[in-house]
């Protein structure tokens, strides 16, 4: 038989990178197994900020590359069908009315147990279980109802989720087994802390899909990291791509035991895929963040200035702040500029009439007028990379200042030799 498996978040904000986790292993199972990976969402409400969320979860979903099969389903559409269930399981002895809300009566003796692909065994004393209520006085079926009433009606074979579920389970199941339903397999995968060993949150950094997008990231890198987040293909692998992660995962190679966080790796990870990525990709992977982030620079330009960032920047994020000095005015520090003047004077009438206007020729003039100061080359363009990029840290020098052309160097010369002693 085929495989089912669903992800099921709650649209209440941005998609946790969690649940993105988790998202990740169900559907790389799936597509593992040739089966099918579904989207349900558990509202309770329709309200505009559902819809807001929807759209936000589909986009993360979409951005990482995870399709979905079918069209996404809704707890809310199914509400009617919970409570006709829980008629029927009151009318069966199975449940009873407790002040107007409907409890689930637990078998009062014995075990409920189920061999979790990824824990083991897990046993719970029925004695320990409570009556759940199934659907509130106000005629709303709760989480522990109508969720796994969605997974016997929608063929879920597989439950993969986060075990902070585990208290839940043996709840469902005894929910699925009342309703005459085949019990599906689960399997709970570990939560994922921060390197202080705490619950992954706001407090560690970006937590959401989003942010990490909008703060640069490629999703070949989150795909990557996140699925070495409680799983590993052995004990070595850290690079490893979508094609060889859907042959190589299995859910027996799931940790038990919580996976940590690192915000270090993945800046470096990110770098290694960045720099991968060929001058074309690079670009027009710039172009697409800088356009989702409001910069409406000239693209031709952004495409010219990506080689020289390519090797530098470990975040797309880095790049306006790395070459924005192409794109707009600087305010060089005049303290940087100390003692440059010389050397700007020096470097504005080597610039002048240089043809050609190139990086080459470029780095050979301003190092023969360097030679004439008598200063070593660092000294020397220290002030000239103040004075055209507004900064201490740039680009390479002499591609930025072909880059930016010689009327804008000339001026930015000038400027600062204005202000510099
Ligand atoms: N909305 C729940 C969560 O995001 C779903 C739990 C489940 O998969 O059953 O944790």
């Amino acid at each position: 038989m085929a495989v089912r498996v669903r992800i099921a978040p709650s649209p209440t904000g941005l998609l946790h990178i969690g649940t993105a986790r988790t998202a990740l292993f169900n559907w790389l199972f799936a597509r593992h197994e040739g089966g099918e990976f579904r989207l349900r969402i558990e509202n309770t409400d329709t309200s505009r900020e559902v819809a807001e969320a929807v759209d936000q979860i589909q986009d993360s979903l979409r951005w990482l590359g995870l399709d979905w099969d079918g069209p996404h389903t809704f707890q809310l559409d199914r509400m009617d069908d919970c409570r006709r269930v829980a008629d029927e399981l009151l009318a069966a002895g199975k449940a009873y009315e407790d002040e107007g809300a409907i409890r689930f009566r637990m078998p009062e003796e014995g075990v409920t147990a189920w061999d979790d692909i990824v824990r083991g065994r897990i046993e719970y004393p029925n004695e320990k279980l409570e009556d759940v209520v199934i659907v509130r006085s106000d005629g709303r079926p709760t989480y522990n109802f109508a969720s796994p009433m969605e997974d016997v009606w929608d063929g879920i074979t597989h439950v993969i989720r986060g075990d902070d579920h585990i208290p839940n389970t043996p709840k469902q199941l005894n929910i699925i087994r009342a309703v005459g339903a085949e019990i599906p397999a689960y399997a709970h995968v570990p939560m994922i802390f921060g390197m202080d060993g705490k619950k992954l949150s706001k407090r560690h950094g970006a937590d959401a899909v989003e942010e990490f997008r909008d703060a640069g990231y490629l999703p070949e890198t989150m795909l990557n990291f996140l699925a070495l987040l409680g799983w590993a293909p052995d004990g070595e692998t850290t690079l490893i791509g979508r094609d060889e992660l859907i042959q190589r995962f299995s859910l027996e190679r799931v940790s038990s035991s919580p996976s940590q966080f690192d915000y270090q790796k993945l800046d470096w990870m990110n770098g290694v895929y960045l720099r991968e990525l060929s001058p074309e990709e690079y670009a027009h992977r710039l172009l697409l963040w800088l356009g989702e982030n409001g910069y409406d620079w000239d693209a031709e330009l952004v495409t010219r200035a990506a080689p020289l960032v390519q090797e530098k920047i470990a975040k797309l994020s880095e790049f306006p702040g790395f070459a924005g000095f192409l794109f707009g005015n600087v305010e060089p520090d005049s303290a940087d500029l100390d003692g440059g003047a010389p050397m700007l004077a020096a470097a504005d009438a080597a610039l002048a009439s240089l043809e050609p206007f190139e990086a080459t020729a470029i780095e050979t003039a301003l190092r023969a007028a360097a030679d004439r100061l008598g200063l070593k080359p660092r000294q020397a363009f220290q002030p000239i990379r103040v004075a055209v990029t507004g900064s201490k840290v740039s680009p390479g020098l002499f591609e930025s200042i072909e880059l930016l052309g010689r009327e804008t160097t000339l001026s930015r010369l000038r400027a600062a030799a204005g202000g510099a002693a």
